[in-house]
């Protein structure tokens, strides 16, 4: 049908379906500096570009879909977060939110320190030089090979998460005849305000060892967190540092951390009092929330730093203990919005009155978060400029599933046709490291993008890599 049918506002505009969205942009060309990374641009001749790069080249080299990744941005996010916390605390960026040699080359150079959950995670993150002392090893169930690794590597850290991993880590330790520094993780029985699966500390779960005791009341710290504590510190090849608590992901509100730093000050202060024992470290882990779509309003680096490092002093000095080093641990926050996903478009298929279904080269096996977390994303024409009216449109991917969506609702302009490449941002942390390889779809590559340069650190699978593991 003609493109003409609605002159008048948005198309489709007469009868909104439902949905998440607000009004069309003023402008669909305009790029919300909240959700791109810092040096994404639209140049003069309409298309986008990063890091001086236009993604049309890009596009060319590297083929589509890709998650193109700002290492400026990167670069520059770890070091407002290391100027932010200064030198009397640690940032631990999450692996799992995005890994790779370079990126651990990124963090160790601006730096950072780095928190792995697996023995892959481990793997890279030594085998890309970080210092062992500057990695720190989670997870609810380590196994005898991860701990073994980590213990052997010299890891500054392990958080333990269970009455079995004490002793597990303290037999290996004592094997290697090793004095491993570790933390223990307590669940402080604060819920984020934040999507159900990706809340961790509420005490129904599988993370942590409870402060509360059954039935009583979360402030009381008599419950397994302070066993564990006794524990770990009859353990001559154990050393506890601090205590660890992590409240869940995606989270704008401080509130949480305010209860969780409390909760965590509360049990310090029966450490001291029942063992004579001050300890030296708290990490309130990370859950940083980021702009996915220009409604999200999240916190400045400096600001979380201020109103983290003013709740942990403000109750040590309450309970007369001297401030114990704060580490925290951004995953999403540095890594989410350095990078956008260049998908090209395939096929359009307009529903009248209701919106219009973009096909995009990729989906659900690059990007799970909107499948499996409601997530929101906003979504951008990056090849040339457009001057047509906003059409209502649901960007989706190519796999077998009707939830196989990337955007739910977004509007793109109405000349939007074949061939043409669009980029949702925000997409640097949960995308590339949940990609599957549904449908036997071959992982895109990760592009790193600076100062006119462009190059892979994780290159496109390939059919041979697939059926290399295939092995019947
Ligand atoms: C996932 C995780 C993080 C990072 O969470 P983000 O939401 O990416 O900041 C930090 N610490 C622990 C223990 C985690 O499990």
């Amino acid at each position: 049908m003609s493109r003409s049918a609605h002159p008048a506002g948005p198309r489709h505009a007469d009868v909104l379906p439902e949905g998440h969205y607000t009004a069309p942009p003023a402008d669909l060309n305009s790029l919300d500096p909240r959700v791109w990374a810092q040096t994404v641009e639209r140049t003069p001749e309409g298309a986008v570009a990063v890091g001086g790069l236009d993604v049309r080249r890009l596009a060319e080299e590297f083929g589509t879909p890709a998650y193109v990744m700002d290492e400026t941005d990167f670069r520059a996010r770890c070091r407002a977060w290391r100027d932010a916390f200064g030198s009397d605390a640690d940032v631990y960026y999450a692996g799992k939110a995005f890994l790779s040699r370079a990126v651990v080359r990124w963090l160790h150079e601006e730096g950072l320190n780095l928190d792995v959950c697996s023995g892959g995670e481990l793997a890279t993150a030594l085998d890309a030089g970080m210092p062992a002392e500057r990695i720190a090893l989670h997870g609810n169930n380590k196994s005898d090979e991860e701990i073994e690794r980590a213990v052997e590597a010299g890891v500054g850290r392990i958080v333990l998460d269970s009455f079995q991993e004490i002793a597990r880590v303290a037999h290996t330790a004592a094997r290697l005849g090793r004095r491993q520094p570790v933390q223990i993780r307590v669940t402080v029985g604060v819920e984020a305000h934040t999507h159900e699966f990706i809340a961790t500390a509420h005490e129904d779960q599988k993370f942590g060892l409870a402060l509360a005791g059954g039935g009583s009341s979360s402030e009381a710290g008599e419950g397994p967190a302070a066993e564990a504590v006794r524990r770990v510190l009859m353990l001559d090849s154990l050393e506890l540092t601090g205590i660890h608590s992590h409240i869940g992901s995606q989270i704008f509100d401080m509130a949480g951390f305010e209860v969780s730093a409390r909760r965590v000050v509360g049990l310090l202060t029966r450490i001291r009092d029942e063992h004579g024992v001050e300890l030296p470290e708290i990490d309130l882990g990370g859950g940083l929330g980021i702009a996915y779509t220009p409604e999200d309003d999240p916190r400045e680096p400096h600001e979380i730093a201020k109103a983290l490092g003013d709740i942990v002093t403000r109750e040590c000095e309450a309970a007369g203990l001297a401030v114990p080093r704060l580490s925290v641990e951004p995953g999403r926050a540095i890594a989410g919005p350095t990078a956008f996903t260049l998908y090209e478009v395939g096929t359009l298929k307009e529903l009248e009155g209701l919106r219009t279904y973009v096909s995009v080269d990729g989906g659900m096996s690059d990007n799970i978060r909107t499948a499996l977390y409601d997530a929101e994303y906003s979504v951008a024409l990056v090849s040339r400029a457009s001057a047509a009216e906003p059409m209502l449109s649901r960007v989706v991917g190519k796999h077998c599933e009707s939830g196989d969506i990337v955007v739910r609702d977004a509007f793109l302009p109405a000349d939007l046709a074949p061939g043409d490449l669009l980029a949702v941002p925000a997409t640097g942390a949960y995308c590339r490291s949940m990609a599957s390889n549904y449908n036997h779809a071959l992982r895109p590559p990760v592009v790193a993008v600076r100062d006119g340069q462009a190059r892979t650190i994780v290159r496109r699978e390939t059919e041979e890599d697939l059926l290399r593991l295939d092995v019947g």
